[in-house]
């Protein structure tokens, strides 16, 4: 069998919402390469590691690979580069590889850099698809994300307050990723549309799993960098 290089989505982070696809895929794979951040306390920390560990997977075949989670994209990039590389050579040593991302792979994931430095070195890669963390974040809060004619705006969080209130005006289903790089925004329209659903979610499918409708305990919040919102006209 010829050596792959394959994207695995492992789902919003409860463990059990991998696919058994995924699951056999990190089972099969000489290395899974799995991204971690350095907290400020110096602690690295990997959510994918987490995963990928507690479904049973011999950590020893775990690579880690720090992303900076600064503003500074290029910082990010670099470090995307460097592994790139590394995943490139040990591709050419013939090692069966796994990429591993939160949620789905190709949803907003950072890993798209990886992707397109192996295309440029024409190699083929797959990917395994995963559940979104606001799929599972719907299904936590038992919403009904979108319904019949309704349309669905996934936003990340560079929005602005105008951007949001258009799409709230015209009666759309909000998503919005990455909320923490838009709170005073999102704080603002839940002064402005008192009659709508914000629905908050924090660390979807963790331990410290968190989700509320209530809006002052939203605007009392600071919001982490695993958040986002549903926002929906929920008055029939
Ligand atoms: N590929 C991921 C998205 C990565 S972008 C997916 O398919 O869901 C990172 C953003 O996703 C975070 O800023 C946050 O808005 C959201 N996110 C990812 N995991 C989350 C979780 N478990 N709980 C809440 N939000 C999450």
């Amino acid at each position: 069998m010829a050596n792959t290089v394959t994207f695995v989505s492992l789902g919003p982070g409860d463990p059990s919402l991998i696919t058994l696809k995924g699951l056999k895929q990190l089972q099969e794979a000489d290395i899974i390469y799995a991204p971690s951040t350095q907290l400020k306390s110096g602690k690295v920390s990997s959510r994918a590691y987490d995963i990928i560990t507690s479904l049973g997977i011999d950590s020893a075949k775990i690579k880690l690979f720090n992303v900076p989670m600064s503003k500074n994209r290029d910082l990010a990039v670099n470090a995307y580069q460097e592994v790139s590389e590394l995943i490139y050579q040990a591709h050419l040593e013939g090692y069966q590889i796994a990429i591993s991302a939160e949620g789905d792979a190709g949803f907003y994931s950072s890993s798209h850099y990886v992707t397109e430095y192996l295309k440029l070195k024409n190699i083929e890669v797959d990917k395994i698809p995963g559940i979104p963390a606001f799929i599972a974040s719907g299904a936590l809060a038992h919403l009904h994300i979108a319904k019949q004619e309704e349309e669905l705006h996934v936003v990340p969080g560079i929005l602005s307050l105008a951007e949001l209130t258009d799409k709230l005006n015209a009666g759309h289903a909000v998503v919005v990723m990455k909320a923490s790089q838009c709170e005073e925004v999102i704080k603002a329209a839940i002064k402005e549309f008192p009659e709508t659903s914000f629905h908050y979610f924090e660390n979807v499918g963790l331990p410290t799993e968190f989700y509320t409708q209530d809006t002052s305990t939203i605007l009392a919040r600071s919001f982490p960098y695993f958040s986002l919102l549903i926002i929906k006209n929920e008055a029939e």
